[in-house]
């Protein structure tokens, strides 16, 4: 008799087989039992019928705890009725590890209950499908950006500088120097494009975010490729092909995991098709502005949540907003040619309510221009002679972006809260668990 993982119970119907499961929830009569497993790979019902087991095994079966471990052995049937598909008539149980008053019942509790208990709610069928689904986001990356000749090339976590403005900055001693935690890797992946053409990386991202909304995290996960001879117009290609190669990897292997989430695949499938509309930030200003929902937006101004959500709303697609007024991005993205007030830059924004999941642009690379923006930025120069080096051996075009891959989960499994994309959200007032 095999050991399996309950993922493959399709594989063994009519089979008598052995698995190690958690007991997630249970309902029992006098004369049968039906146990809800779940072993990590899946969740389904075990069966037990009292006239066709030991006295002893249907009381164990009676008697087990929420989140009570152990091995059962049975036969695997089908099971039309479950979202799984296939359930196992238990004929013996060998009990593994006890489980105390288990705090989290079926029944509803309270937010912050459950994000104290986050290491234990993670077992749940929720947070198991949309980790799943982040777990095949990761996979799908790599296989992207390996495919399309990208070499992985990582960011230090420990800086000395903060390119993306100073107010969301974590300090931190570095021995008798100051360093700072990454808000984003990309000054290094641009040295990393210029060596190696095509590069990303994928690593953790800290920012002191001081207000509370359902898309910010302190720390979150990045993926930021960068490119070497290549402009804005090609690398938007490469991002909606990435973002629908994320999708549709996710419709191929999560099948599963998105019915457990509810998620409707016809609505994830419209994402694959491309291209994804582009306007530039004076048209979506001027939609907004039409809208007549707006009143207070104004060209100059970034655009918060309301305003994204109802850009990507307006085109039911991810959509490309290009151009957005240099005073409000960073200070490495490249003036535009012939206007003075915008950069070369594109923020994808996700339509269901979602907003920016990539922002991204073209750099700028004239050492001059760069050094007086460095200085404009109130940076210290000093620490940014290795960069204006990238500028003055062998400039060349090149562009990049960064994708928050919590935005991107959360978005594709349809939640509403960031802090369910990743294991253990740290959160405004939140670092325990
Ligand atoms: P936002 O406007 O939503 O605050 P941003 O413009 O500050 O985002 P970027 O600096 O452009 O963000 O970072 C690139 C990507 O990282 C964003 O498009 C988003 O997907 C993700 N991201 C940024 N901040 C956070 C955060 N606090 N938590 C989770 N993801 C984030
Ligand atoms: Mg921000
Ligand atoms: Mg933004
Ligand atoms: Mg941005």
């Amino acid at each position: 008799m095999e050991t399996i993982s309950i993922i493959d119970a399709k594989k063994h119907v009519n089979e008598k087989v052995k698995i190690g499961v958690w007991l997630t929830n249970k309902r029992s009569s006098g004369k049968i039992a039906f146990l809800q497993l779940r072993d990590g790979t899946a969740f389904f019902q075990g069966v037990v019928v009292k006239s066709n087991v030991s006295a002893e095994t249907f009381a164990l079966a009676k008697e087990a705890r929420q989140e009570e471990s152990m091995y059962v052995t049975g036969e695997i049937h089908e099971d039309t009725r479950s979202h799984f598909g296939y359930e196992i008539e238990i004929e013996s149980i060998e009990p593994v590890g006890a489980s105390q008053d288990y705090p989290i019942s079926p029944k509803e509790h309270g937010v912050d209950f459950l994000m104290d208990h986050r290491h234990l709610w993670l077992r749940s069928k929720k947070q198991f499908a949309i980790m799943k689904i982040r777990s095949e986001v990761i996979r799908a990356t790599y296989e992207f950006f390996h495919q399309e000749g990208f070499v992985k090339f990582d960011a230090p976590i420990l800086t000395g500088s903060a390119p993306e403005g100073t107010t969301e900055l974590f300090h931190t001693e570095y021995f008798d120097k100051d360093a700072y935690l990454s808000q984003s890797g990309q000054l290094y992946e641009e040295a990393g494009a210029m060596a190696f053409g095509k590069v990303f990386s994928f690593g953790p991202t800290f920012r002191a975010e001081k207000s509370k909304t359902r898309r910010h995290l302190i720390e979150f996960w990045m993926i930021e490729p960068e490119m070497a001879f290549m402009h804005q117009e090609q690398s938007l290609e490469i991002q909606e092909r990435y973002i629908a190669f994320l999708v549709q990897k996710v419709l191929d292997n999560c099948q599963y995991d998105l019915k457990l989430l509810g998620r409707d695949p016809k609505v994830l499938q419209r994402y694959t098709e491309l291209p994804y509309p582009r306007i530039s930030y004076d048209e979506a200003i001027e939609l907004l502005q039409k809208a007549g929902d707006f009143p207070d937006v104004k060209w100059g101004e970034d655009f918060g949540s309301p305003e994204e959500t109802y850009l990507a709303e307006h085109f039911s697609k991810p959509v490309f907003v290009l151009n957005y007024p240099k005073a409000i991005k960073p200070f490495y993205m490249k003036p535009h040619p012939t206007r003075e007030d915008v950069v070369i830059c594109a923020d994808l924004l996700a339509p269901e309510g979602y907003g920016e999941i990539i922002g991204g642009s073209e750099r700028a690379t004239d050492p001059a221009y760069l050094e007086a923006q460095i200085e404009k930025a109130g940076l210290d120069k000093a620490d940014y002679q290795w960069y204006l080096d990238l500028r003055r051996y062998g400039s060349v075009p090149h562009s990049g972006f960064g994708l928050g891959l919590e935005r991107a989960v959360t978005w594709i499994t349809g939640e509403d809260h960031i802090r369910e994309a990743i294991p253990f959200p740290r959160l405004l007032n939140r670092i325990y668990p």
